[in-house]
């Protein structure tokens, strides 16, 4: 038994748990992580199309997603992995009065909280994103430093890392119990064996809400369905990612670049939103986008699509993760409720998350947790979901 004692047990081994085990290993702590799946990222990690931003509208997302970019940013260099990193930016054209009134509202608290973002004109769009549709073009905010890179190479590159330090990884191995004694936990049952341990973090993206009923803890975290697609690779032709924020007829807001392999990755958010944890394409994704980018960028028409898939956003009523040490069970920690935003949170909350277990949380850790808390009213609606 006493191989099976750990200081923290992860549940799942996607974008969150991944680098949470790096950084803990890093602390020295003895870390598993549980994963249902056959390797790292096969859950929602590999759905997501890899964009990176630090653009969104509160202090605690935007501090995360910093320190993420920093780790995307400068891993190659350090570590020595190609994941696909590019430092394209992102770019909200925009097209009406209300949306340049929005974003421009947005930009104090973002420019408040250090973010390198700035309002600019037509012209500079048109040079960002040639060939973009010009007719009533009223500028936009632009990113610099925001980028995308591939989920599966960072997912594999985090874990290479973690088992390097030292962190144990057990793939078919999906947590069916979590174990308490008098309000503390002590561990999980899995299949195959019993693993103790003095801290058990909930990592389980779309499935969070029903391993937080295995520790008598509820979580408002629920799938909704979104799909993407990808297309042929062609020559580089723009850099940032375009995000176009004015609705459609049967979506809001949508979002492509180009990425390290010159293929175009794009995405869109339904409207209603279709929740429930369905993973089959539908017929319906590729006309409503195709149609949406192909008038905002006509040169797009004439690449051909490669395949398309569909992911679930572990979707919270108020578009913010819940990061927390729920009160009613000592040990227990939950990092879940990513919505479309897990990729980007995943190494700078990792850090945050790990800092806190270690017992030394700066005042920034504090920071960053502190927008995350699961006693919230989760009436407030994230304004760049
Ligand atoms: C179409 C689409 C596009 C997206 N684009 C982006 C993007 O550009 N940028 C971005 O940042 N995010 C994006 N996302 C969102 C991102 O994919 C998710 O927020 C993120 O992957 C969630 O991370 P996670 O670690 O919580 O979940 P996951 O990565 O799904 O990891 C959870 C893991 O837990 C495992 N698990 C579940 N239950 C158990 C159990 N009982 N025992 C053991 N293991 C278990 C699962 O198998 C899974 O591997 C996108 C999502 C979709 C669907």
């Amino acid at each position: 038994m006493a191989q099976n004692n750990y200081d923290v047990i992860i549940i799942g081994a996607g974008s969150i748990g991944t680098p949470l085990a790096m950084a803990l290993a890093e602390r020295k702590l003895k870390t598993l992580v549980l994963e249902a799946a056959a390797s790292p990222g096969q859950g929602q990690n590999k759905c997501a199309i890899g964009g990176l931003r630090a653009t969104h509208s509160d202090a605690s997302k935007i501090k995360a997603c910093l320190r993420s970019l920093k780790v995307f940013a400068t891993w190659e260099g350090t570590h020595g992995d190609d994941i696909g990193w590019i430092k394209g930016g992102y770019l909200f054209p925009v097209y009406t009065e209300n949306d340049e009134k929005v974003l421009k509202e947005l930009l104090k608290v973002q420019r408040g909280l250090g973010l390198n973002i700035d309002w600019v004109g037509p012209e500079k769009v048109k040079a960002l994103v040639p060939g973009i549709a010009a007719k009533d073009l009223r500028g936009g905010t632009w990113s610099p430093d925001d980028g995308s890179a591939s989920p599966l190479l960072s997912v594999n590159a985090f874990y290479r890392r973690a088992v390097k330090l030292g962190a144990e990884f057990h793939f078919k191995e999906p947590v069916k119990e979590i174990l308490s004694e008098n309000g503390v936990v002590t561990g999980v049952r899995t299949p195959q064996a019993l693993y103790a341990a003095k801290w058990v973090v909930n990592a389980a993206g779309a499935q969070a809400a029903a391993v937080s009923e295995l520790a008598g803890v509820k979580v408002p975290v629920k799938p909704d369905c979104h799909e993407a697609g990808i297309t042929e690779p062609a020559d580089r032709f723009f850099e940032p990612m375009v995000v176009d924020i004015r609705p459609g007829d049967k979506s809001k807001n949508y979002y492509f670049y180009q990425n390290w392999e010159g293929q175009i990755v794009f995405c869109l958010t339904p409207q209603p939103p279709v929740w429930g944890d369905d993973r089959r394409s539908t017929s319906e994704f590729l006309p409503e986008v195709s149609k949406r980018m192909i008038s905002l960028m006509p040169a797009l028409a004439n690449l051909k699509v490669r395949r398309t898939w569909r992911g679930l956003y572990p979707m919270t009523p108020d578009g913010f993760p819940v990061v927390d040490f729920p009160a009613a069970l000592k040990g227990y920690v939950l990092s879940v409720g990513m919505c479309g935003q897990g990729f980007m949170l995943g190494p700078g909350l990792g850090e945050a998350v790990a800092a806190h277990i270690a017992g030394s949380p700066s005042a920034e850790d504090k920071e960053i947790l502190a927008g995350f808390r699961l006693e919230r009213s989760f009436t407030g609606q994230e304004k760049l979901k």
